[in-house]
């Protein structure tokens, strides 16, 4: 799907047992690709690279619960993509306990990240520019990603619903400021792009989030 002007076009892969939105974000030009969270599914992620031949160069991590985060190893092996995630949710990378996967039996790690991304962060690449949200509530460390006129607001916000916050480290006060000041304040036309569900829009949701008023 085309959503913009500029060198970027977006796949959402919705895969895996929790039904994660993964979103590849190419240059149809260079064919060079970001992938923006990573499922278990990862044979479906690197099958779509495949077909687009395309080469994926960073893997960002809204967060670093489990289910975005369990295909981190393997794609990273297959494709040298560099792993960025930022600072406050690194420790979830290591620990199954945190990213929850313990919970499910599995003891999920991830290799380390190649970078951290805080505040006021781009990532570039080949033309595209995501600009680095941190959106904490859901996680401490939880970001966001801003291109033209859409946000990856990974589990910040859902259609007429927001991110869990009965996990360790979850805040939902903060997560209800983060929705507030970082995601109602960008234009209305935005469209969120988010980890789970249906796409929506800011101005959907301050109409009719019944968990955050706008
Ligand atoms: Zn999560
Ligand atoms: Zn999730």
């Amino acid at each position: 799907m085309t959503r913009t002007d500029n060198p970027m076009k977006i796949y959402a892969l919705t895969l895996g047992m929790f039904m994660v939105n993964n979103y590849l974000v190419v240059n149809p030009d260079t064919r060079r690709a970001i992938l923006i969270d990573a499922c278990e599914d990862y044979q479906s992620i690197l099958r779509q690279l495949d077909q687009l031949k395309a080469e994926l160069v960073y893997l960002i991590n809204t967060h670093g619960h489990g289910d975005h985060i369990a295909g981190n190893g393997a794609i990273i092996e297959r494709t040298g993509a560099k792993l960025m995630i930022h600072r406050l949710d690194e420790p979830f990378l290591r620990d199954p306990n945190l990213n929850m996967s313990a919970l499910l039996g599995v003891s999920l790690q991830s290799p380390p990240p190649d970078r951290f991304l805080e505040e006021g962060d781009v990532v570039e690449m080949d033309g595209i520019r995501l600009q680095v949200l941190h959106t904490p509530g859901h996680t401490p460390g939880h970001i966001s990603l801003l291109a033209d006129g859409v946000a990856f607001v990974g589990d910040v916000i859902f259609r007429e619903s927001i991110g869990r916050t009965d996990f360790p480290y979850a805040s939902h006060e903060q997560l209800v400021e983060t929705i507030r000041t970082k995601i109602y304040t960008l234009p209305e036309d935005t469209v969120l792009l988010n980890g789970h569900g249906p796409e929506t829009t800011v101005r959907h949701e301050k109409a009719f989030n019944p968990f955050v008023r706008g």
